[in-house]
């Protein structure tokens, strides 16, 4: 009989209809998804660690519809939705937060990034308002606004406590009949003649003729077994969380210019973190000291307050970067039963819920959609990359 929950110690079925590699948000939401649509089909998800083990246990929990692309804002409006319901849906508390995100343009550039993405929300009917540098103060009293030249802000993107999605997901995957197996390794993803036909474990192969990788940015390797060759690598991101302070920031302020963002958790923390291309090569979740001097110069810079404020924890975790920072999901052409999800760079657990929803669809009942035509592997074989606006770190 199936384990009735997250098990390191059942023994592995010998065959499955689906394999899932990585228990994190893609493969569990996936899971779930697939594990509800009509039809009998026996779901096994793997990881080598724990839950909330890789990025979707260490990320900052931001969930965005503004973004620079008409496809981008569209999923997101709906992933909103999704993330809204999920507490109610999954009984679980999810520490969701509607604050906004305020996004900050310190140059041309972004300027221009900015007032182009703005356009495009207001399109898809999304409240985002573009703000002169001295209405920021309004939003973040707090906020030193010289250097802004521009910001954008729509009140209805929010903040969220990853774990209970991750947890949630699970237990919805169980609930439905599939079985989530933790502390095993998948050590390849076995072929005959371009076609699926197991996952070797380090508990023995499981035969199966679907896989869904998602290993975030562990997937290069585990593609490389099939004889697919992924664009993506892991590129370390660190953030930390400050002691409580009573309520005051409302929205997550994201600098556009030098990646840096932060946010007051529902606990009080400020927890944020910048971009930096300084860090070790490979899938290194370490922390160092020269990311609390980078993010703490940037951020007492904005906000000279934070200054006196004291960092409790810091922590690190994987980003999962494409060529062009656009997701790769969808069907292998050159593998028949091989299905990815990729490349989320920072922004993989506010897009999940909704990729889960098309992935599962393509799976069980070979439906595509917009997301999975526009971001599928091939693009790189046809040299057509995507527009990379509206990143973060
Ligand atoms: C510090 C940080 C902040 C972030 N902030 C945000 C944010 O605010 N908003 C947002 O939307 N996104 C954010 N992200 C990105 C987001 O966390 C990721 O895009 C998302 O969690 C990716 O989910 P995943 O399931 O693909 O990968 P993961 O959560 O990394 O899961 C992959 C799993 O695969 C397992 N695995 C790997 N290799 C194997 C193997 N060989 N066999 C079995 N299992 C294996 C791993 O153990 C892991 O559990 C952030 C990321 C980081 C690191």
């Amino acid at each position: 009989m199936a384990a009735r929950t997250v098990t390191s110690l059942a023994p592995l079925p010998p065959g499955a209809d689906v394999v899932v590699i990585g228990a994190g948000i893609m493969g569990l939401s996936i899971a779930y998804e697939l594990a509800r649509l009509p039809g009998k089909r026996s779901i096994v998800v793997l990881d080598e660690g724990y839950l909330c083990g890789g990025a979707s246990g260490r990320n900052g929990g931001g969930i965005r519809a503004q973004w620079s692309d008409a496809l981008s804002v569209s999923l997101m409006q709906e992933s909103l939705r999704e993330f809204k319901a999920f507490a109610r849906r999954h009984r679980i508390n999810t520490w969701y937060r509607e604050g906004g995100y305020l996004f900050l343009a310190r140059n041309a550039a972004r300027r221009s990034e900015l007032e182009k993405s703005v356009a495009v929300q207001r399109e898809a009917g999304l409240k985002t308002r573009l703000l002169e540098p001295q209405e920021i103060t309004e939003i973040v009293p707090e906020l030193d606004p010289t250097g802004v030249e521009v910001a954008s802000y729509n009140p209805h993107d929010a903040v969220v406590f990853p774990w209970p999605f991750v947890w949630g997901y699970a237990e919805g995957a169980i609930q439905h009949g599939a079985t989530v197996h933790t502390f095993v390794r998948a050590r390849s993803i076995e072929t005959q003649n371009g076609v699926v036909t197991g996952v070797a474990t380090s508990r023995g192969v499981i035969q199966t003729g679907t896989v869904v990788l998602a290993a975030g940015a562990w997937s290069p390797e585990l593609a490389r077994t099939a004889g697919v060759t992924l664009p993506t690598h892991p590129h370390r991101h660190e953030i930390c969380a400050t002691e409580p302070l009573k309520p005051w920031l409302t929205p997550l302020v994201a600098d556009l210019t030098d990646g840096l963002y932060f946010s007051q958790s529902t606990r009080g923390e400020i927890v944020g973190g910048i971009a930096n291309a300084r860090v070790p090569e490979g899938p290194t979740q370490g922390s160092s000291a020269r990311f609390l001097a980078l993010y703490a110069r940037a951020l007492t810079a904005r906000c000279p307050r934070l200054g006196a404020v004291r960092v409790l924890r810091q922590w690190a975790g994987l980003y999962d970067i494409s060529p062009d920072q656009r997701p790769i999901v969808g069907r292998v052409s050159s593998v028949a039963g091989l299905y990815l999800t990729s490349g989320f760079v920072g922004h993989g657990f506010m897009m999940a819920p909704v990729i889960a929803k098309r992935l599962s669809r393509l799976i069980a009942r070979d439906e595509t959609s917009d997301e999975l035509e526009a971001w599928s592997l091939t693009r790189f074989q046809t040299g057509r990359l995507l527009d990379g606006g509206m990143i973060i770190g």
